[in-house]
């Protein structure tokens, strides 16, 4: 194990959207032969659990406006415990490489020749919409999706017309923004009243699904809280079939 390898080892590892036992069996693997776990915010206390006791667990959870100085702390943290020859897990929400600047801290860890590992995760940008009905494709309804990070560091600079005209919309990040991003769809040229939904603290207990239209998300009339993801398109009307079961809201 880690005593082997002199320069350490970092595991790259998708925690999954919250549910642990959405975890894949390499990521438990992988976890319990770390010696020290870096983990998010969005990592359950139950996935923690399944480190090694004896491991020692550090929180580098981002908040808004800190991101850069974090970030380097994290960058610090791999590169000091992997070079004393430790196995380093950095423990990230959904997939390491969707929106999470795990594909940073991998081609840093090639820099300072550590060895690393990925552990692919259920990124919520799938596993969410899914879990509360909504597939991102579907036969004659839904050829496309894309998955758009609606957080700005500066202004907002995302090209909207290049999401237009594709089937199926999943915007991660984009509570704080929501009634801009829908602005910005609509005069885009997607249509007011398309529908739209949300899918707050996806996979877990307190799952709650929003369901409304970019028109009233513009307008400002959704109450949503974080995590949570967005859904836009025609695809949102099947979560009525896959979803009809005695006591579901659907
Ligand atoms: N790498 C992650 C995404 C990181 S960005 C992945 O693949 O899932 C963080 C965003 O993911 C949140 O702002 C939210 O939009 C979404 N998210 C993560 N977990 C979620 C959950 N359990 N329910 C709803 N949205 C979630």
């Amino acid at each position: 194990m880690s005593a082997t390898n002199r320069r350490g080892k970092l595991y790259l590892i998708g925690a999954g959207p919250g549910d642990p036992e959405l975890l894949t069996l390499k990521a438990v693997r992988a976890l319990g032969e770390s010696d020290v776990v870096l983990y998010d915010r969005l990592v359950s206390k139950e996935t923690l659990a399944l480190a090694r006791k004896d491991a020692e667990l550090i929180y580098v959870g981002k908040r808004e406006g800190e991101q850069h100085r974090s970030q380097e702390r994290i960058f610090e943290l791999i590169r000091t415990h992997a070079l004393r020859g430790k196995t380093v897990a950095r423990l990230k929400g959904g997939d390491p490489l969707v929106f999470g600047r795990g594909a940073e801290e991998w081609a840093l860890a090639v820099e300072y020749g550590i060895a690393v590992e990925l552990v692919p995760g259920v990124s919520s940008a799938i596993s969410v919409p899914g879990l509360a009905g909504i597939p991102l494709t579907y036969r004659q309804i839904a050829q496309s999706f894309a998955v758009i990070t609606g957080h700005c560091r500066t202004g907002f600079e995302q090209e909207w017309e290049k999401y237009s005209r594709i089937d199926t919309l999943v915007v991660l990040m984009g509570v704080t923004n929501r009634a801009l991003i829908a602005q910005s769809l609509i005069a885009a040229g997607r249509d007011r009243s398309e529908p739209a939904a949300f899918v707050e603290h996806g996979s877990l207990p307190d799952e709650r699904v929003v369901d409304t239209t970019l028109g009233a998300i513009a307008a400002g009339e959704i109450d949503v809280g974080s995590p949570a993801v967005l859904i836009i398109g025609k695809v949102i009307a099947l979560r009525k079939r896959l979803r009809a079961r005695p006591g579901a809201n659907a």
